[in-house]
């Protein structure tokens, strides 16, 4: 059985307490856990605060900080394979994508390694003689990261990347559900060479571990992605530090395809982005919009492709969709079909749970057509669900995909462009992919809207949010400074 430790000061120590990890596709325990209780958290903050302040950090210059990134991104390249089996091992995300996704990883790295040194600050053109003012661009301090067990390593890179970058200091909060990535994460990490407690990497549960660290006086930003609900939880519980936050949430993504659209295409693009990560993804394309003139073909072929896909073990390179990571969400799953069902929701594929160990919950499509308000439309689920809704007009499609409190990712299948800028500029959400789904980059911000939180990641605005100005006034004159109290 493999044992983990937490990364907290530059050493690899066991938590307070341990925890089981459990396979989600045996549904056996395979690693031990440290638990980060309230001793463990504080410890982690005292090393990324005291690295903060240091000279070794601080004095450092941007480009050596760049330096230290790159050598990071080289040793996630080097060692991608083992992190991805470990990723799988843990979540139950098929190996195809932890693969590929951890080796794409890297590349995160490499463009805030590049940005490090070109966080510039600005001269500014003040309105009173004999004075300089300028701004310096300083990183904000210590950084709380919390991620959700889905692609920690991708979740983790766009907050540890530029806050490192900036010249912040971390301490990453794990997922309890699938904390292994991190933890082995923490090792190449030490071996990167950055000073001692630039990054601490813990994990434990929401109450114990996570309200502690989002508390904690010594915190000045928190980067969080997860649900809706505990981000409400983080900014009740941020009320006495007033750290900063950014929060990327949950979406309820609505995927509109036109009866002029490619059909094929638009077909492959909703069943990667609905089906991939076995549905697991905040931007999953989860509310399919059809033209009425098209519905009952394309449903045909979606059905068709659905039910091909290959449901499997997780390591095994031919699986398609793998096992829900928690046992929780299969019953979420069935909970919620159920309450659709009732609302008068037609289930068109899957469905019920798969009767084997592990929990596997096949590709689901659900037509909500005359059942708009079933919970399957309305809620995010995070699994394999896609609930199917119609339209006649293209502003009908519009208001359809407007209506939800979320705002995260959107699709627009559509040949005619200026029908596609209409859409661009109507749709409320912080990314709109026309013809393609789920694409990213790290040039790219990803971030959303309502429900779907605040803040972004990616992209060069991402490192200049772990900063925060300083401006600085030069009197330039040799004059003495007049006596203030001396009428003129
Ligand atoms: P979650 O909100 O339950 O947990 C996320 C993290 O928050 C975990 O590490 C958890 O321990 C921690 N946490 C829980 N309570 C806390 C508290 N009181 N204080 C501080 N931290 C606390 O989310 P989940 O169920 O693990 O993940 C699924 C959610 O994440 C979905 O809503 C999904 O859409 C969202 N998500 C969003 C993005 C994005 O980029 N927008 C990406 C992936 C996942």
């Amino acid at each position: 059985m493999r044992q983990f430790q937490h990364y907290i000061g530059g050493e690899f120590l066991d938590g307070s307490a341990q925890f089981e990890s459990k396979n989600p596709a045996t549904e056996r325990v395979w690693a031990m856990m440290p638990e980060a209780r309230a001793e463990d958290v504080n410890a982690a903050v005292d090393a990324a605060h005291a690295a903060f302040l240091s000279s070794e950090w601080a004095g450092m210059t941007a480009t050596a900080r760049g330096k230290l990134l790159f050598r990071l991104a080289d040793l996630i390249a080097e060692n991608a394979q083992v992190l991805a089996e470990i990723e799988t091992r843990d979540t139950g995300k098929i190996i195809r994508e932890t693969s590929a996704q951890i080796a794409y990883v890297a590349e995160y790295y490499r463009y805030y390694a590049g940005l490090a040194d070109k966080i510039e600050g600005a001269h500014l053109p003040i309105d009173k003689p004999d004075m300089e003012v300028w701004l310096r661009r300083e990183p904000v301090g210590v950084v709380a990261a919390i991620v959700p067990w889905n692609s920690q390593l991708f979740l983790s890179a766009v907050k540890i990347g530029p806050a490192l970058a900036a010249g912040c200091t971390v301490v990453l909060k794990a997922s309890e559900d699938a904390p292994a990535p991190m933890l082995e994460f923490a090792r190449l990490f030490d071996q990167a060479g950055f000073p001692k407690g630039v990054l601490n990497v813990i994990t434990g549960f929401g109450d114990t571990c996570g309200a502690v660290l989002t508390q904690h006086p010594k915190i000045d930003h928190i980067a969080f992605t997860g649900g809706p609900e505990t981000a409400r939880h983080i900014i009740r519980n941020s009320a006495d530090n007033l750290a900063s936050t950014s929060l990327e949430l949950g979406g309820k993504s609505p995927f509109i395809v036109f009866e002029d659209a490619d059909i094929e295409s638009a077909v492959n693009a909703q069943i990667s982005g609905i089906f991939a990560a076995t549905g697991q993804s905040c931007v999953a394309g989860s509310r399919l919009i059809i033209s009425h003139q098209i519905k009952d073909a394309f449903l045909a072929r979606l059905k068709i492709k659905a039910e091909a896909i290959v449901i499997g073990a997780p390591d095994d390179m031919v699986t398609e969709v793998g096992p829900l990571c928690t046992e929780s969400q299969v019953h979420r799953a069935v909970d919620l079909i159920d309450a659709s069902k009732k609302a008068g929701a037609k289930v068109i594929a899957g469905g019920r749970p798969l009767d084997r160990a592990g929990h596997y919950f096949p590709p689901t499509i659900i037509d909500c057509s005359n059942a708009p308000e079933a919970p399957c439309v309305t809620s995010e689920f995070f699994g394999p669900v896609l609930s199917v809704l119609s339209f006649d007009t293209e502003a009908q499609a519009l208001r359809i995909a407007n209506d939800t409190a979320f705002g995260l990712a959107s699709g627009v299948f559509t040949k005619d462009l200026a029908r596609a800028h209409r859409l661009i500029r109507g749709i409320r959400a912080g990314i709109v992919w026309v013809n393609t789904y789920r694409a990213v980059s790290p040039m790219a911000p990803f971030g959303g809207t309502g429900l779907s939180g605040h803040g972004r990641e990616g992209g060069l605005q991402a490192a200049l949010d772990y900063t925060r100005t300083k401006a600085v006034w030069l009197r330039t004159s040799d004059d003495p400074i007049p006596d203030p109290f001396v009428m003129r």
